[in-house]
């Protein structure tokens, strides 16, 4: 059936429901690029900011879906478990959760994304190790699942490619943060990868693209509704994100972080070794959820158990060390940055808040992330944080450290991250990593 775009323009812009064809035909047209950027960003930021309706947003999950191919992992017997984040600032627990419950013996076919708005990627980190590939046949992604339990592979042409040019014309037209987008995004992605189960990472805070915790449960009940329907066994964890993940944001520096924490290796200094910590705990927590979801222990606590003595024991870091192989990684060559700047608070008090999506655009600014779909990104560029919420801070004391090639980008940067901090007198409650479990 043929539709005129602008007809479908008009109508969502004006406020009223789409129909399934008219859906279909505007997502199927783009990724054929028949309809072009310019009228599917206009067709987004309609859909923005009146949103779509159930029918509507499972249609354009169909959409995306059938825009390419779903992986046929039916000669896999195990049961196949995914953990899919809706994005954050130091986001990385997918290469420590990916390693475990592989190691766990349960595959984990991961389709990934690229840094998105002011949220890091998967896939960016893992390209920051020098040879790692992660444009590996649908061939290769099968072989490797069946035999190594393990592969972590970003959108092909085959597989969801309505989300592949949508996300990146999402990513630079500001309009990311709506739910039915977020929503068939990721469930069209992830029901193509064969997956069984899948644990949902959900964010809420100032670094999320949900900025309360309402909203992000909001939108993990439609994230569960939506992949309950394509009969996947679901689990979803509401998670702070109103600072940043762990120790380091930035591609490279995250790589590191992980690599310390799947060889149990803990920074000398305390506040950096509380940082790692908090990365290893939701890791293992996600991990566990994962574990359970596939059967392979009969609770949470076991389950949990597992996930940390797969840790201890090293077998999580030598899967890790297997997946790099696969694709070509080579780790021993990750690249160290060049240049640094420190960042030094001017007050006295308590760290109070951190405008969490204030310091991934420092990032950007840095090019960790891009702000136009073709940027290269600088694998080493991120930053350090060096204190977080409810943390004492002195004049003098360190609060952030830049890093990256280009010390030119520097001062925009440090700009960005002291705008980002607030400091007061009195010190604030701390808020749990993990608010809620949505079974
Ligand atoms: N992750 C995705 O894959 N898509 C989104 O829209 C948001 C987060």
């Amino acid at each position: 059936m043929n539709f005129l775009p602008m007809e479908i323009i008009k109508k969502k812009r004006n406020g009223f429901a789409l129909t399934e064809q008219e859906i279909d035909f505007f997502i199927q047209s783009y990724t054929q690029s028949q309809i072009p950027d310019y009228q599917m960003s206009a067709l987004l930021m309609a859909i923005y900011f009146q949103g779509m309706n159930a029918e509507e947003t499972l249609s354009l999950t169909k959409s995306m879906l059938n825009s390419g191919v779903t992986v046929d992992l039916s000669m896999i017997k195990e049961f196949k478990v995914d953990k899919h984040s809706t994005g954050g600032v130091g986001d990385k627990t997918s290469l420590i959760l990916g390693p475990i419950v592989a190691a766990a013996g349960l595959p984990v076919p991961m389709i990934s994304g690229r840094g998105l708005g002011h949220t890091g990627g998967t896939l960016d980190k893992l390209e920051s190790i020098p040879g790692f590939n992660t444009q590996l046949s649908l061939e290769d992604f099968k072989k490797n699942l069946q035999e190594k339990k393990i592969c972590f592979i970003g959108q092909t042409k085959d597989i969801c490619p309505a989300d592949k040019k949508i996300y990146a014309l999402r990513d630079v037209t500001a309009t990311v943060e709506s739910l039915p987008l977020i929503c068939a995004s990721i469930i069209s992605k992830k029901i193509a990868e064969g997956i069984d189960g899948l644990v949902l990472d959900v964010k809420f805070g100032s670094g999320a693209f949900m900025k309360n915790p309402a909203d992000a449960e909001n939108l993990a009940k439609k994230l569960m509704g939506i992949a309950q329907g394509y009969g996947k066994k679901v689990v979803a964890l509401l998670t702070n994100m109103n600072q940043p993940l762990g120790r380091f944001a930035g591609n490279s520096l995250e790589v590191e972080e992980c690599v310390d924490i799947l060889k149990n290796r803990l920074p000398q200094d305390p506040t950096a070794a509380r940082m790692t910590l908090e990365t290893r705990e939701l890791s293992l927590a996600l991990s566990a959820h994962m574990i359970y979801l596939g059967g392979k222990t009969t609770s949470l606590e076991a389950a949990h158990t597992l996930a940390e003595n797969l840790l201890n024991s090293g077998q999580a870091y030598e899967k890790f060390i297997e997946l790099c192989k696969l694709h070509g990684g080579q780790l021993e060559k990750l690249p160290s940055p060049k240049n640094k700047l420190e960042i030094f608070s001017s007050e006295t008090g308590y760290i109070s808040s951190l405008d969490t999506e204030a310091i991934g655009v420092a990032g950007l600014l840095l090019k960790a992330g891009r702000a136009q779909a073709a940027d290269l990104i600088e694998p080493t560029a991120g930053l350090e944080f060096h204190k977080k919420v409810g943390d004492p801070v002195k004049i003098g004391e360190k609060i952030f450290t830049i890093y990256g090639e280009d010390p030119s980008l520097f001062a925009a940067a440090q700009n960005k991250l002291l705008s980002s901090l607030s400091i007061s007198l009195q010190k604030s409650a701390t808020e749990p990593l993990i608010k809620k479990i949505l079974y």
